[in-house]
């Protein structure tokens, strides 16, 4: 399969949404209020080597697998992406993405950077963005002044936080996540103008026209 031919003009096939953030941004209740309001959008579930966590479901919040299965789907190019996050792995199937935009549903992917860059490079429908916590600017200001964490943990995730929002330069949208409600507003509203930009020339010409304006 190959995604870089999919047509997103008139044919109604998929574009390719990205959402990512640093942890703790915030960008899983930023997406489920996209959700709600896109109703046509679809998202992809990715596979992961990480353990359920409680009230999670094998298929609806992820595909669960154990280590070897993943290398072997890796090895087999069953992925669009993949990545070790966190020590564990991720990837989203290419077969479930091509589905929802053979259908000429636009997807969605919650995926971190590193994935967000590999989409980036090879879907040329894919559309990248950021989401920011007003904490993690915060963050950042500070490993700025400071230079250096003491506490270990909190070290940690400085570093990964800082090592994530470089990647933000790369993304075509950024989002503050200041206040829920508004970040739903400002991502569903990007969503919306970039069907627009990627649809309306090629469905106008393709129609023939205004054909209310010929009457
Ligand atoms: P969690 O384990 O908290 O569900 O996810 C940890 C991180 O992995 C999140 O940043 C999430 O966006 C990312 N992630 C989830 N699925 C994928 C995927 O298929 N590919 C990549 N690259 N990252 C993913």
């Amino acid at each position: 399969m190959d995604l870089t031919s999919i047509d997103n003009g008139l044919t109604g096939k998929g574009l390719i949404f990205v959402i990512s953030s640093v942890s703790g941004g915030g960008k899983t209740t930023v997406i489920r209020g996209v959700m709600e309001v896109l109703r046509d959008l679809r998202m992809s579930v990715s596979h992961t080597t990480r353990e359920p966590r409680p009230g999670e479901m094998e298929g609806r919040d992820y595909h669960f697998v154990d280590k070897n299965r993943f290398k072997m789907m890796v090895d087999e190019g069953f992925f669009l992406e993949w990545a070790q996050v966190y020590g564990q792995f991720y990837g989203t199937s290419k077969s479930s993405v091509d589905s929802f935009a053979r259908e000429g549903f636009d997807v969605l992917l919650d995926i971190d950077v590193q994935g967000g860059m590999q989409v980036k490079e090879r879907e040329k429908n894919g559309i990248l963005i950021f989401i920011v916590a007003p904490g993690e600017e915060e963050q950042e200001r500070r490993l700025k002044v400071r230079g250096t964490e003491n506490d270990h943990d909190l070290g940690l995730r400085l570093e990964a936080a800082t090592r994530e929002l470089a990647f933000i330069n790369e993304y075509h949208y950024s989002v503050l996540n200041d206040d829920i409600k508004n970040a739903v507003e400002t991502v569903s509203s990007i969503i919306r103008a970039e069907r627009c930009r990627n649809r309306s020339k090629t469905a106008i010409q393709a129609s023939g026209g205004n054909k209310r304006n010929e009457t």
